[in-house]
C-alpha cells in the first residue's frame, strides 16, 4: 500500500516547522541550515518540488539536487533493479543502451538544474552505482553532457557533494569517481575566484 501524497506533503510541512524550531533553539551554538533533497522520477515531481518551494518559500535555505531515477525506475536500489531500468530502453546493443541510459540521467540531471539551481549537487554519477568502472570517455556524446552539467552548476555557484556512501557500496573511491573529479578541478580553477569545491556534504545517504 502507498503511501498518500497529502500524507507525505503534511509530513514534510511537519518537518519545516520542527527544523525552524530546533534552528531558533540551537541558534546561540551552531547555524542549522533547513533544506531538501530533490526527487524526479517523472514531470509531476518537478511540479511538487516547485509547489514545496512557493509554500515555504525561504524557509527552504538550500536544495540538494538528485537524481534517483531514469525512465521512472530506481538506479540505486539494487542491481536487478538497475538492469530493468536500462532494459526500459529496448534497445539491444550493450555500448548503444548504455549511453542512452546515460544521456537520459544527465539530461534529467540538466534540467533539474535550470529549472532550481540546487545549491548542493549530490552524487552527480550515481548512475554507474551498479558499474563503478564505467568511464564516461568512453561515451563522446555522455563526456560532453557531463561537462555541460558541471558547467551550468559552477556557473551559477554550486557546491558539489563528495560522498563517502559510495565505499559502503563497494566503490573504490567516494561519488564522483575522479574522471568527473577532473572535470570539477577543471572549471574550479577556471573560476578560483569563486571557490564552489571548497565543502563537502555527507548529509545524503543515496
Ligand atoms: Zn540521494
Amino acid at each position: 500500500m502507498g503511501v498518500q501524497i497529502d500524507t507525505l506533503s503534511k509530513q514534510f510541512d511537519e518537518f519545516i516547522m520542527e527544523a525552524h524550531r530546533l534552528k531558533q533553539l540551537y541558534a546561540p551554538q551552531i547555524t542549522l541550515l533547513v533544506g531538501l533533497e530533490t526527487e524526479y522520477i517523472t514531470n509531476t515531481d518537478l511540479d511538487g518540488i516547485q509547489n514545496l518551494l512557493q509554500r515555504h518559500g525561504d524557509r527552504v535555505e538550500y536544495i540538494v539536487g538528485s537524481i534517483h531515477h531514469v525512465n521512472g525506475i530506481p538506479i540505486d536500489f539494487d542491481l536487478p533493479t538497475y538492469r530493468k531500468a536500462l532494459e526500459s530502453f529496448g534497445i539491444e546493443d550493450e555500448g548503444v543502451r548504455q549511453e542512452a541510459f546515460l544521456l537520459a540521467y544527465f539530461d534529467a540531471q540538466y534540467e533539474l538544474f535550470e529549472r532550481f539551481k540546487p545549491e548542493v549537487i549530490a552524487h552527480f554519477d550515481l548512475c554507474r552505482l551498479y558499474d563503478p568502472d564505467l568511464r564516461f570517455a568512453d561515451f563522446p556524446v555522455v563526456r560532453e553532457k557531463v561537462e555541460r552539467n558541471i558547467r551550468f552548476a559552477a556557473d551559477y555557484g554550486a557546491l558539489f557533494e563528495i560522498n563517502t556512501a559510495a565505499f559502503r557500496k563497494k566503490w573504490s573511491t567516494p561519488y564522483p569517481a575522479e574522471d568527473v573529479v577532473e572535470v570539477y578541478m577543471f572549471f574550479f580553477f577556471l573560476k578560483k575566484n569563486q571557490p564552489y569545491v571548497n565543502r563537502s556534504f555527507s548529509s545524503d545517504n543515496s
